[in-house]
């Protein structure tokens, strides 16, 4: 049974019955989905968790939707990593790797998107849609085409080749906005009160939102029910960081964390859209909206949603909140393939850059156990690496060819 109860505003704190809504009528501040943790409490278990799908339907009472029937909406129970040699390079002891390159569309999204669809469905919408830098993209056309609804998708007309491509495949409408994503975003807005849709992240935000706490509990039971110290998490609008600084919690106030949780959340962002790492660094509450100009186009929202929430999370945690340069970012998808042999998106080269940053100023500590997200995978954004990397050599199909390009090479080598 879904226990998400009710909505309520983040600000006021006002309540709201459970509809496709996401603004506080009084002081138009985000709402946000409410549980009853104490009834949860009585019927969750570390037991009844490790019985469920190997999906983040595992932790259905603490998600705000009943978990659909089947496996339509399937998402999430990804792998976690040990990264020796990307720890041994950036000298820390004992670094993970969440993988959500493993997703049915190769990004943390199909977790928002099962649970946004499922309370679509809930809410009998016929069509879902969604603002996106891309990735999002993916998720909703694929996840619209499993469970049978039409779907409208809102992108920016400059995204990657590839995001288009793996998002109209899948049949849905796909919107290309002469504009960045911001602009995209307020157009949703107004779209989401004209026409009766299920737009993921509008109208349907306070549930959508909720998948990505999946991520802190699959790390802390991946982890055999242990934090980790510290986390690395990309910001784009600031969403996700919250969410899992929020599950870790979540899963002590059900009683399947014995300690309540101590962990360090950090932010990584590219200077070419760095509203929050700017903030951090000023020491300022305020994050200010800024035109992106980044590679990380997934990453890229320049007035991001959640900003201010993400801020007070790193600062209350005692993380930071780092920024890397878009040759930065190619080094770090470059470091972690070689290492690890993980080949992540831009958003995780961010992540594996500002992680490198902040190993070496001594904010992430070598004794510290630090979880990496990494978030989308590499084939998404092949225009990024394509210039950077290529074939070692080209030759003819002669041993003799292969000894010349090749000459120090001995048979034992
Ligand atoms: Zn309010």
């Amino acid at each position: 049974m879904a226990t998400g109860t009710a909505l309520r505003c983040r600000e006021c704190g006002r309540e709201y019955p459970v509809a496709p809504i996401y603004t506080c009528e009084w002081c138009f501040g985000p709402l946000e989905a409410t549980y009853d943790y104490d009834a949860i409490r009585a019927s969750i278990s570390r037991e009844s968790v490790a019985a469920g799908p190997a999906s983040i339907w595992r932790y259905g009472p603490l998600l705000p939707v009943a978990a659909p029937a089947g496996s339509a909406l399937a998402a999430g129970w990804t792998p976690l990593i040990r990264a020796e040699r990307l720890g041994a390079e950036l000298g820390l002891r004992d670094l993970w790797l969440k993988d959500d390159t493993r997703n049915p569309t190769n990004s943390f999204k199909d977790r928002v998107v099962a649970v946004a669809l499922g309370k679509a469905l809930d809410f009998g919408f016929k069509t879902a849609a969604c603002a996106s830098t891309g990735n999002l993209a993916n998720a909703v056309a694929a996840a619209a085409a499993r469970t049978g609804l039409a779907s409208f998708v809102f992108v920016p007309s400059d995204l990657e080749a590839g995001k288009i491509l793996t998002t109209a495949v899948y049949g849905g409408n796909v919107v290309a906005i002469d504009g960045n994503y911001d602009d995209v975003n307020r157009l949703c807005a107004e779209l989401a009160a004209e026409y009766p849709w299920a737009f993921v992240n509008v109208n349907v935000r306070p549930f959508y939102a909720e998948g990505s706490k999946t991520l802190a509990y699959e790390t802390a039971e991946q982890l055999d029910w242990q934090v980790p110290d510290h986390v690395v998490v990309p910001i784009a609008s600031g969403s996700l960081l919250t969410k899992i600084h929020k599950g870790f919690d979540e899963l002590h106030k059900v009683g399947l964390l014995d300690d309540a949780p101590s962990v360090r959340v950090s932010g990584a962002q590219a200077t070419g859209c760095s509203p929050v790492a700017t903030a951090f660094t000023a020491g300022v509450d305020d994050v200010h909206p800024v035109r992106p100009d980044t590679i990380a186009k997934s990453l890229a929202i320049g007035n991001p949603a959640d900003g201010y929430y993400a801020l007070d999370v790193i600062r209350k945690s005692g993380g930071a909140c780092g920024a890397v340069t878009d040759p930065e970012i190619v080094d770090g998808i470059r470091l972690l393939a070689r290492t690890e042999g993980v080949f992540g998106e831009t958003a995780a080269g961010v992540t594996i850059a500002t992680l490198a940053k902040l190993a070496a100023d001594g904010v992430v500590r070598p004794d510290e156990r630090v979880v990496a997200y990494i978030t989308g995978h590499g084939l998404k954004t092949l225009d990024a690496i394509e210039p950077h990397v290529s074939v070692t050599t080209t030759i003819p199909p002669s041993l003799d060819a292969f000894r010349a390009a090749f000459p120090t090479l001995t048979e034992e080598s």
